[in-house]
């Protein structure tokens, strides 16, 4: 049986978030044995991705539907994102294998919903034994990142920003076992004494080393990720009066 894999997805409500879901799932679907951890900024579970969610097919990806708010005096630019969201996938993790003695084989990654992900990429990261790396296109004000790799094991960062991190490496850019998840019941992210971009560094300080990271993608010589950031839509001509007759979801 393939090991697992856990697709953490933190998400908010603005215009482009139905379609920023559909093509994250239109991708989710093809990759066998993915579970798909849904996260909204919210308050409540909205009527939005509910209903999105609700029409997943059998086709999949299985889709866990949750929601926790970011409080918001943490909702200023500046301030590291989808803290707490990401936090509410890693606890529903544990909690799912609280009681299970040997948890099956698995994999966890940080999948937001506006990255594009190739299915190779899941292929590489399903064989990750505690943590694997690989390089991210088009993100950190460069074509891409990547870990540097020498005889087989990484060595350094190739990043245009702090390259004096522990891991300089964006979140689309490294996997974790679920075994090293469970055994590191502690590693969470944190608000507190977390400079912004320090996120993923901080996380994977909990939790092991450089010289035990897991470059994939031969040897982190290929793109398999990209950090994509979708414009902000124009609403300039929605209209104040003369609506519409009906009322559409977009
Ligand atoms: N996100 C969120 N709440 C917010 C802002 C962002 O849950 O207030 C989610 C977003 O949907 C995405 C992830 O957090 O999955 C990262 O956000 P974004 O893509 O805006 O960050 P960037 O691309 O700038 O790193
Ligand atoms: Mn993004």
């Amino acid at each position: 049986l393939l090991p697992i894999i856990y697709a953490i997805t933190p998400t908010y409500s603005r215009p482009v978030q139905k379609a920023e879901l559909t093509r994250l799932a239109n991708t989710f679907r093809q990759v066998a044995r993915l579970h798909w951890i849904l996260v909204e900024d919210s308050a409540v579970r909205t009527e939005l991705v509910s209903r999105f969610v609700a029409g997943l097919t059998a086709a999949g990806p299985p889709c866990t539907h949750l929601h926790v708010p970011t409080p918001p005096r943490y909702k200023r630019p500046g301030l590291p994102r989808a803290t707490e969201q990401r936090n509410a996938g890693l606890a529903w993790i544990r909690q799912r294998h609280l009681h299970a003695p040997a948890p099956q084989p698995g994999v966890l990654f940080f999948a937001d919903d506006d990255n594009t992900y190739s299915l190779e990429l899941f292929q590489e990261m399903r064989t990750t034994r505690k943590v694997s790396v690989w390089p991210v296109g088009l993100v950190g004000g460069r074509r891409y990142e990547r870990p540097i790799v020498e005889k087989g094991k990484v060595v350094g960062w190739y990043t245009g920003w702090r390259a004096d991190r522990p891991f300089a490496i964006d979140m689309a850019g490294f996997a974790v076992s679920l075994q090293m998840i469970l055994s590191n019941p502690k590693a969470v992210f944190k608000r507190r004494g977390s400079q912004p971009g320090m996120q993923e560094s901080d996380f994977l300080k909990m939790i092991t080393t450089v010289e035990e990271l897991e470059p994939k993608a031969s040897n982190c010589t290929k793109v398999l990720v990209w950090h994509t950031r979708t414009e902000k839509v124009n609403l300039a001509n929605e209209p104040k009066y003369h609506l519409d007759t009906v009322k559409i979801e977009v």
